[in-house]
């Protein structure tokens, strides 16, 4: 089949590649049809590798991914041949340890789709477990469906924080997973997010999405500790989502934090960050942190399909299959206009 292979670093091609999948009896096969691109995609493509994960043979790139069903296996019930669908990138062993406690994100032996060795889903036809595929609900298109994956890291960060109706949140970093922290938090309760970037651009968008909700704040040129000040007459955020990644943030999580309140770290530091132990113990901040996600998909879903969480502002650029290689040498260098884009796969 056709697939978009990252050869070797900073080189993607559209080619033949075999990839021998039969179904069995649990499992659907899909047609490919939407994938984002994400950032850990870009960084296998610039540098090829993350941590410990490095790509030492060509891998079949994205995880962000939407189809229709073209097959099920005999003892699937709850799709068909034609259902709209989104897949879960990570399968875990369900007989794990982590698995059998609910934790199957964080299952050792977990197989993640463009983490190498694994190929990823930038491909004709992928053949996946039926129990990690989710039927769209109508009226979310295909092109919703492949932003499933990012907006279940920010669903699974507003479960970590356990909001309280009316919280006020602060999000740092307005990329991607910041815009689907800040519609997840609202979802869930949050009265107003206050969501810091440095790039203006990024802030427009951000506070587009939701303009009586979410302040935008230019932490280049305001603190956000101070416009949370005044928003909360000087007491503080109550919940402070770290999803910019940006060492400068991750430490300075606790300053506009209100005494007692939660920080949940989201954004994985490309360096490691100088804790201030202290500015954490003196408000009793409780510190949680994200590794993918659990469970969350059925309720992004079903969020996305009341209307509560619209993601399509954040779909701002689509490429063809067959200009994958010229979509990721401009994702290496996205412009800061632009949030997710998406590739997609002739129907
Ligand atoms: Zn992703």
């Amino acid at each position: 089949m056709k697939a978009v292979v990252l050869e070797t670093v900073g080189d993607v091609s559209v080619r033949d590649i075999a990839i021998d999948e039969t179904p069995g009896p649990r499992d659907v096969r899909i047609a490919v049809r939407r994938v984002g691109i994400c950032g850990s995609d870009v960084e296998y493509y610039t540098h090829g590798r993350i941590g410990p994960f490095v790509v030492e043979e060509p891998m079949v790139l994205g995880h962000e991914a939407s189809g229709v069903i073209t097959e099920v296996g005999d003892a699937v019930e709850h799709l068909a041949v034609g259902d709209a669908v989104c897949m879960e990138p990570g399968i875990p062993d369900p007989n794990s340890r982590a698995s059998r406690l609910g934790l199957y994100n964080l299952d050792p032996a977990v197989r993640f789709w463009a983490t190498p060795p694994i190929h990823g889903a930038l491909r004709e036809t992928v053949v996946h477990p039926a129990d990690f595929t989710f039927k769209l609900p109508d009226g979310v298109s295909l092109a919703e469906g492949a932003m499933v994956e990012p907006l279940a890291i920010g669903m699974h960060a507003a479960g970590k924080a356990q909001i309280t109706p009316g919280d006020l949140a602060v999000v740092l970093g307005a990329g991607t997973i910041g815009m689907v922290t800040a519609l997840a938090a609202l979802a869930g309760g949050c009265s107003r997010v206050v969501i810091t970037d440095v790039k203006p651009p990024k802030l427009a968008i951000a506070a587009g999405l939701n303009p009586q909700a979410i302040t935008p704040v230019n932490v280049s040129e305001t603190r956000v500790a101070d416009v949370v000040g005044e928003l909360t007459d000087g007491w503080g955020a109550d919940i402070v989502f770290e999803a910019s990644g940006a060492v400068a943030a991750v430490e300075g999580a606790f300053e506009p934090l209100r005494p007692g309140g939660r920080v949940v770290l989201v954004g994985m530091p490309g360096e490691k960050p100088a804790w201030d132990v202290i500015a954490a113990q003196i408000k009793e901040a409780r510190i949680e942190t994200v590794f993918r996600y659990a469970h969350v998909y059925p309720r992004a879903l079903a969020l996305m399909g009341r209307g509560t969480i619209d993601v399509t502002p954040l779909i701002t650029d689509t490429f063809a299959f067959d200009d994958a290689a010229e979509a990721f040498a401009w994702a290496a260098e996205m412009p800061e206009t632009s949030v997710k884009a998406q590739i997609e796969l002739p129907a």
